[in-house]
């Protein structure tokens, strides 16, 4: 059997199942130390109960002769799409029919390199989030792949570069490091992508945790963004939907006069069913000025952890950066530490876990990162556990 050769080139295993396998071994040697886990970036506070509400309802509903409901439409249904449009876009004049929702932005980021010809040449941050380089070189699409780095002495901000791209990947704010891209550094993309006839890909994943006053929530608030780039959001992160599965992908028609859309459109209609209908009433449910108020409680919650994280490891002299604009703080190694040298030192002494910055990308060396998806509990036994560190 001719088996896929590409997955071969894949890290050896996910990296959060390593860092997992790394915590067993430590507990096993440790049975009672206690281990503040602030690796994996994964949400931990109770759905918020508008949101619950919602999606039992729409079972209640289902239940009901002749409100069943079967098969969605694979672009999603009308009324999450006209919800975002009027809520999440408004004032950006962004027509629900160029809004497509799906069980989450990895399967739309990760999918969409399907629009595009192997020749294409395909520019991404680094570090990021790793799904992006890892789709495609799973697809074994030929093209060649430019890392852009985000580093230290540009405040982690990716700059557009001298050689023509077709294909960009960017995420703002940007998991791992936390940073998200001014206002200004977004026009110099979308400047880009019009001087190149690139097409910009931007994750928007952590949008709702942007509180800057320079870092627009939108791309499409740039002028000229319309022609040129492609977001995605989720409600992963922003309303605690990372079990539940629900997201959208920004195609606006204005990109190669319609092109783009109608071909997601067509996709969607082969490789989708939908997402389910009482998810959906969810996501809409979040879209409320009682889901807003509700969600937005918990990201100041989750932000107040990242300020605390950061406050104590910048009075301690480490360097960290983020935390402000996201959920994640991107700590320097101190000495120069390797990202999984100083990882499993922390992890064995000082009980704390991180997520190894080269996870994310080469550029990603020399850095951990912490997530503030935790609770004050926790956090106090972090930073109790930060303070033992040695410099
Ligand atoms: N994009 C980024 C930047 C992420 O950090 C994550 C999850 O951590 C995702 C996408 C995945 O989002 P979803 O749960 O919507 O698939």
């Amino acid at each position: 059997m001719r088996l896929n050769p590409h997955i071969k080139k894949m890290q050896q295993k996910y990296l959060f199942s390593l860092i997992e396998s790394k915590e067993r071994k430590m507990r096993a040697k440790n049975p009672h130390a206690l281990i503040a886990n602030l690796g994996i970036g994964d949400v931990i506070l109770p759905l918020a109960p508008t949101i619950a509400r919602s999606i039992q309802n729409a079972i209640q509903e289902m239940t009901i002769a002749g409100q069943m409901k079967g098969y969605g439409p694979s672009e999603g249904y009308l009324f999450l799409r006209e919800a975002i449009a009027q809520q999440s876009y408004k004032g950006l004049s962004i027509a629900s029919d160029e809004i497509f929702i799906s069980e989450g932005a990895n399967c739309d980021m990760t999918s969409l390199p399907e629009l595009f010809s192997n020749r294409c040449k395909i520019g991404i941050i680094d570090p990021t989030y790793p799904a992006y380089l890892s789709s495609i070189t799973l697809s074994g699409k030929k093209s060649k792949v430019t890392l852009i780095p985000c580093l230290e002495e540009n405040h982690f901000v990716p700059f557009p570069p001298k050689e023509h791209l077709d294909i960009v990947y960017l995420c703002s704010p940007n998991n791992p490091t936390g940073i998200a891209m001014s206002r200004e550094n977004l026009r110099k993309w979308v400047e880009y992508a019009h001087r190149e006839k690139a097409i910009l890909l931007l994750d928007n994943a952590y949008e709702a945790f942007i509180t800057s006053p320079d870092v627009p929530r939108s791309i499409y608030e740039i002028d000229g963004a319309k022609e040129v780039a492609i977001e995605s959001r989720s409600f992963s992160k922003s309303a605690g939907f990372t079990g539940l599965r629900c997201a959208y992908l920004v195609i606006p028609r204005a990109i190669l006069k319609n092109k783009l859309r109608d071909m997601w459109e067509k996709r969607q209609s082969i490789k989708s069913n939908g997402v389910s209908y009482p998810i959906q009433r969810g996501a809409e449910a979040a879209l409320s000025a009682e889901g807003i108020f509700e969600t937005q409680q918990q990201i100041v919650y989750y932000l107040h952890q990242a300020k605390l994280l950061r406050q104590e490891l910048l009075k301690l002299g480490f360097s960290c950066f983020g935390g402000q604009d996201s959920p994640y703080i991107w700590w320097k190694t101190p000495k120069g530490e390797g990202s999984w040298e100083f990882f499993q030192k922390i992890l064995e002494k000082n009980h704390l876990i991180s997520t190894p910055g080269s996870g994310f990308g080469i550029y990603g060396e020399g850095y951990v990162r912490l997530s503030a998806f935790t609770t004050q509990d926790q956090t106090e036994l972090a930073l109790a556990q930060i303070k033992s560190i040695s410099k």
